[in-house]
């Protein structure tokens, strides 16, 4: 390898980005458990508020 890092740079590197996503990908799963609450909408996968889908129940809402 005449260009580029040494191995053991990308290694560490690559081990990093490897932890780092790990840790970022469970932080966010935590934060989104967290604010889902009360659940996500099955047809739109929306938050649910009160027991109820603001998009799906406001659309029904103006169906009517
Ligand atoms: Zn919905």
């Amino acid at each position: 390898m005449g260009v580029g890092l040494p191995p053991i740079y990308a290694i560490i590197i690559s081990l990093t980005i490897y932890f780092g996503i790990r840790i970022f990908v469970g932080r966010r799963k935590k934060m989104i458990e967290e604010s889902v609450g009360e659940g996500i909408c099955v047809k739109c996968g929306s938050k649910i508020e009160n027991k109820k889908c603001p998009i799906c129940d406001r659309k029904k809402f103006k169906n009517v």
